[in-house]
């Protein structure tokens, strides 16, 4: 728990959200401005502030974070039309949020563009 981090309070239920998963490590809400039909938020529930914080031992979160997206696609409905999975990190790569996040976007056909 970080104080003034806002997925820290998210976790800590201090900030409302609507939360569609969560575990003893994770947690996935709904994105408070979704670029597409879908646009979910898979944290872990430790703070980490971005991937370049993550050491060896962290590994496995990722895997299970996106082994969540994964189940969280099929729940939407968005698993066989496809989606993507996105994790911004430090500045210049559009992370806002200085708490680790994985984006699960789907719904409509995202553009071919990465940046
Ligand atoms: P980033 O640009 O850091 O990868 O993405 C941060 C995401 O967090 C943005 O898509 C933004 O809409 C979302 N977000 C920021 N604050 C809140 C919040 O208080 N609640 C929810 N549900 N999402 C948030
Ligand atoms: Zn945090």
């Amino acid at each position: 728990m970080k104080v003034g981090c806002i997925f820290c309070q998210i976790v800590d239920g201090k900030v409302p959200s609507e939360i569609l998963y969560q575990d003893e490590e994770v947690i996935a809400f709904r994105d408070i401005h979704p670029v597409a039909s879908t646009h979910l938020l898979i944290i872990p529930k430790r703070h980490i502030p971005s991937l370049t914080h993550l050491s060896e031992e962290d590994l496995p979160l990722i895997g299970h974070m996106v082994n969540i997206a994964n189940q969280l696609a099929g729940r939407e409905g968005i698993a066989d039309n496809g989606y993507r999975l996105v994790i911004n990190c430090g500045e210049q790569g559009g992370q806002l949020v200085p708490h680790l996040h994985m984006h699960l976007i789907g719904g409509r056909r995202l553009s071919d563009e990465l940046g």
